[in-house]
């Protein structure tokens, strides 16, 4: 098989697009693709500074190295997750990544805090994946809002947004259906947009694209995701890609097109203020500061237990 742009030996095939790519081609195709995307959804401008959420996994090193390579204003945030040897090597992947190039990175070292996950999901008796994800949101709010960031940018990518959109479709969440778009506007003054650059690229093309730019990621997947509906979610429409590939990008860009134009928008009630932090809330306390206050108290009981 032969490039597609320059004739040169093909090294990667793509087959939902019927294309192969030498190296540097390829290369040029994903940093084309994410520019588009960019500039097609509106997500953000060369004069807006973005806050790019950073896991240490290929996708959101590899949408970095886009993003810097088109010349975006980026810095790094990355939320050291205290999950073991997993958040200690991603946090080593996305340090040594951010050094090696001189960019900014900010961290937020959870276990210091006392917040982390696996401690906060078992004295709250709640399923990680939920605690980690509530951290997530509060903390790429809450940064964005007070470093003067407009928006803030995750690397999911087409698998991700496909599987999100079976679940969804399975348990026909007509609210959240409505809110899944590649860019977010924010509905509260202590919000801020949210995008995803590479909602069209799918987790192969990332790992690729990281690969043949030589970027050193984790390749371990979280420990707290084995047997993860998403999983199986994946796995099934890689299935359904093998067989007829496109699939996944036809889903999704036809979700985005067709049906979600015809969904009611999402519940027009703006969130309120959280007591606790001052950020958006669904009543009295926002989820961050619900949890925080479950996670201390337990833990005083817990203290106080082995004191007795
Ligand atoms: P995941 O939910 O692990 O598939 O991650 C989706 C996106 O969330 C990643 O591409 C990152 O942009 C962001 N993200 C995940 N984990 C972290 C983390 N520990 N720190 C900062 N951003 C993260
Ligand atoms: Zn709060």
């Amino acid at each position: 098989m032969k490039c597609k742009r320059c004739k040169a030996p093909a090294e990667v095939e793509l087959r939902q697009h019927n294309a192969g790519f030498c190296r540097s081609c390829f290369i040029f195709y994903f940093q084309r693709q994410v520019e588009r995307a960019i500039a097609k959804e509106r997500m953000f401008t060369p004069d807006e500074a973005v806050l790019i959420a950073v896991s240490g996994g290929k996708d959101s090193l590899a949408l970095w190295d886009v993003l810097v390579t088109l010349g975006y204003r980026t810095t790094g945030l990355h939320l050291s997750l205290g999950i073991g040897e997993y958040s200690d090597h991603s946090t080593a992947k996305t340090v040594a990544f951010a050094s090696a190039r001189d960019l900014p990175l900010i961290i937020v070292p959870l276990a210091d805090e006392g917040l982390a996950v696996p401690e906060i999901a078992s004295l709250t008796r709640r399923p990680a994946c939920s605690a980690c994800g509530t951290m997530k949101r509060h903390y790429f709010d809450q940064l964005a809002i007070d470093r003067g960031f407009p928006v803030v940018a995750t690397g999911h990518n087409l698998d991700d947004e496909a599987a999100r959109l079976l679940g969804n479709v399975m348990h026909w969440q007509m609210e959240h259906l409505a809110r899944q778009r590649p860019v977010l506007e924010p509905t509260h003054e202590r919000f801020v947009r949210k995008v995803k650059p590479l909602y069209r690229c799918s987790e192969y093309e990332a790992a690729v694209y990281a690969f043949f730019r030589g970027i050193d990621y984790i390749v371990d997947e979280c420990p707290n995701a084995v047997g993860a509906t998403q999983l199986v979610y994946k796995d099934m429409l890689n299935r359904l890609e093998a067989a007829s590939p496109g699939s996944k990008l036809t889903f999704v860009q036809e979700f985005l097109n067709t049906a979600r134009p015809a969904l009611a928008p999402a519940s027009a009630a703006p969130p309120q203020t959280c007591e606790g932090c001052g950020m958006p809330s669904y009543g009295a306390l926002c989820g961050f500061c619900r949890l925080v206050r479950e996670t201390q108290s337990r833990r005083e009981r817990r203290r106080a237990a082995e004191r007795a």
